[in-house]
């Protein structure tokens, strides 16, 4: 690894050093970049090896043994590329392998041999090879100019030179400059890509997903979220496509697996790739979060979910093509609204509004800054006025193609159509089909495996219906182009569309426009007609969304910089999927009046939820049965007189952390990071100890099941236990 230049980070550097009383702090907020580990006060919390052992540049540290597998973080824990994350995380390659005959996302799945371990179709896992700081080079590309779009667009381009660059220096890599503070911080990853990846254990889904919806943000909780992927690279060591002649991929470091797990109060600590967070944000975005995203949104999800269950009620394959959507929206829908309920409880509109007043006396009260920032506050005002004002428009325009899969696919074929159609003659048409339409009718038929008539048809309605109450700025014109007098008439024309469109039958689609490019071209159709015209809006409003992303970007970089100044504690960049730090304690909390919460729970919890007799709460005979004989083995907590199935901790994590190694303080593995409870899914906007708790799934449950319940052995010879 190459050392990080730490010049943008001197202002916090300084910071650290003048104030060493942030050192004895206990744990505090915080996703650390490796950069900024000196400062945590790793030693101080507890940690018993060398921070060196963590991450040390140009050697092998901890940081070598993670991944990045889709939106998630994972760990290796063997020499031969095995790698332990969370069952939610290789959910829907497992779905992509089942077949109601062999359906392993109920079943699970053992391969006894590395000649049984299947493909993980749409899984891929990357590697932090190295970073280094571009602020500056960006920041001179976009230095005298005020127009806002250009600004972003020069930013875009800048990155990308940097990404190019770095890649051609380095083919092997894949490179990424991520914004670490909006407007104001950019640090240039290199990541290595590894292309074949195999699902080696999966438990089943009464283990993996056991408590369902019903417990997924909740604590106590007893899933065992985890599965065990392989990793293959190809014979000469380097990144190939999925080929049984690949071999496994020896990592440069593996995790040691401690069978033995931890206590309350253990000092733990977790490295991954939390996703993203928004705490260096004004009064005015929590306003719009808790006013227009968070409510649309979590309605919206929840009403397709409805349809897409009732769709797959009677009929199974369609339940196991929608899995995967409905798994993600419920997921998302119950963090709104947990988020929701955490924004009330805190009211933390009204702390942020304070802080900015008083951020924007500061600013006031010295002269520089006021000549430099004096209209900040206010700008912001403004821009959000002009967000708000056509939230709803905007809303609707950034779900239509998430939420119908039917509109989707005319998005596709529209654009296949215009590309065709912009040849210079026919010859050149026919030689661009060819080349394409083979891709083409890939990502058609990957939309098609997820969708359903039923669904499609009423969340089309729901949308029109939706689009025709939207008043002024939010009137969306295709829509009000139909002159639909009220929900009722909007509702009846969504339906119809999908009703009457021809591209409903998948096979018979594919095989008509997929013969010649004149069938292409001549293949008309209301829906195509409809997304036509609807595209054109959205692209007219993308030219104003781009505008104000500018500004934004600008007034974000100003204000972070202001708060910087502000604020006497330290200053730690928002999660942005890049690799993070994050430590504390295993800790129980008291969310509700008179509660106290314990921070492990125990399989007598498994077979108490189960008597309650909800789908939910079904988990395997074998279970009980061990569990009467105390069948323990050596994953016993002696305490506990049980095995510890899930632990609470006061970490600071994020979605993206799904799957993160629990590290003790020697750095080995005690548990895998895979939720929070419903109260801290507020932590995006603010983090405190009262209420953030993250929940992992105990490494001994994991062992324990392995062992006990599905006879994989293998799995704990390979991890040394
Ligand atoms: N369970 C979470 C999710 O699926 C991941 C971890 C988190 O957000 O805390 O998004």
């Amino acid at each position: 690894m190459k050392l990080f230049n730490k010049k943008s980070w001197s202002l916090l550097l300084f910071l650290a050093v003048s104030a060493p009383t942030i050192m004895a702090k206990s744990p505090d907020e915080g996703m650390f970049p490796l950069s900024e580990l000196s400062r945590a006060g790793l030693k101080n919390a507890g940690l018993k090896i060398s921070e060196k052992d963590i991450y040390n540049p140009g050697k092998v540290g901890l940081v070598d043994a993670l991944v990045q597998v889709s939106g998630c973080t994972g760990s290796f824990i063997s020499s031969s590329g095995l790698i332990i994350t969370n069952h939610h995380c290789a959910f829907s390659a497992v779905q992509l392998a089942s077949t109601p005959i062999d359906n392993y996302l109920r079943n699970g799945f053992v391969a006894q041999s590395h000649e049984q371990e299947i493909e993980a179709r749409g899984l891929t896992i990357r590697i932090t090879d190295s970073y280094e700081d571009v602020s500056d080079k960006i920041l001179a590309a976009v230095a005298h100019i005020t127009d806002p779009s250009e600004r972003i667009t020069l930013i875009k381009k800048k990155q990308q030179e940097l990404v190019e660059e770095a890649q051609k220096q380095d083919p092997t890599i894949k490179a990424e400059v991520s914004e670490m503070f909006i407007g104001k911080t950019y640090v240039l990853f290199r990541y290595k890509t590894i292309e074949d990846v195999r699902l080696v254990y999966i438990p089943r889904q009464t283990i993996g997903e056991f408590g369902g919806e019903t417990d997924n943000w909740v604590w106590p909780r007893h899933t065992g979220d985890y599965s065990f992927l392989r990793a293959y690279v190809g014979k000469d060591g380097a990144s190939a496509k999925f080929s049984k002649d690949n071999i496994p991929y020896q990592p440069k470091k593996f995790l040691k697996v401690n069978p033995k797990g931890v206590n309350e109060n253990d000092f733990v600590f977790i490295l991954g790739y939390p996703g993203k967070t928004f705490r260096h944000r004004p009064a005015q975005y929590i306003q719009y979060q808790q006013n227009f995203l968070l409510p649309y949104v979590s309605n919206l999800y929840e009403f397709q979910n409805e349809r897409m269950y009732e769709a797959g009620k009677t009929d199974r394959a369609t339940a196991l093509a929608l899995a995967t959507r409905i798994k993600r929206n419920a997921n998302v829908l119950k963090n709104y609204k947990g988020k929701l309920k955490g924004l009330r409880n805190i009211d933390l509109i009204n702390t942020k509004k304070k802080d900015d007043q008083a951020l924007a006396a500061f600013i006031l009260s010295k002269p520089d800054l006021k000549s430099k920032y004096g209209s900040l506050m206010s700008e912001i005002d403004g821009l959000y006025t002009l967000i708000n004002q056509d939230a709803y428009k905007e809303l609707w325009m950034n779900n239509i193609y998430t939420s119908t899969s039917l509109m989707r696919i005319a998005r596709e074929i529209n654009s296949f159509k215009l590309t065709l159609q912009q040849q210079n003659s026919s010859e050149q048409q026919k030689a661009f089909f060819e080349a394409n339409k083979e891709n083409v009718k890939t990502a058609l038929l990957e939309i098609y495996e997820s969708y359903s008539n039923y669904a499609d048809e009423r969340i089309l309605a729901h949308m029109f219906a939706d689009a025709q109450a939207f008043q002024g700025n939010n009137q969306i014109e295709t829509i009000q182009k139909l002159k639909l007098r009220d929900a009722n008439l909007a509702n009846a024309y969504g339906s119809q569309l999908i009703r009457n469109t021809k591209l409903n039958g998948c096979t018979q689609v594919l095989n008509q426009i997929l013969s010649s490019p004149n069938a292409f071209l001549a293949f008309s159709d209301p829906l195509l007609d409809f997304q036509n015209s609807l595209n054109q809006d959205i692209q007219q409003f993308a030219v104003e969304q781009k505008r104000r992303d500018g500004i934004l970007n600008k007034l974000m970089g100003d204000y972070v910089a202001v708060k910087e100044m502000y604020q006497s504690k330290n200053f730690i960049p928002d999660a942005n999927s890049t690799l993070r730090l994050t430590f504390g304690n295993v800790k129980g909390y008291s969310p509700v009046d008179a509660t106290y919460m314990n921070p492990f729970t125990t399989i007598a919890g498994i077979i108490q939820k189960g008597n309650l007799g909800e789908t939910d709460f079904d988990y395997p005979s074998e279970i009980k049965t061990a569990w009467e004989n105390k069948n323990f083995g050596p994953y016993v907590k002696k305490e506990l007189n049980d095995v510890p199935v899930n632990l609470l901790y006061n970490m600071d994590t994020t979605g993206g952390n799904s799957g993160s190694p629990i590290m003790n303080a020697y750095g080995e593995l005690i548990g895998v990071n895979f939720d929070r409870s419903y109260d801290a899914t507020i932590n995006d906007f603010a983090w405190n100890d009262s209420y953030s708790r993250s929940i992992g799934v105990d490494i001994r449950y994991v062992l324990w099941v392995a062992d006990k319940i599905d006879h994989a052995q293998f799995i704990l010879k390979e991890m040394g236990i």
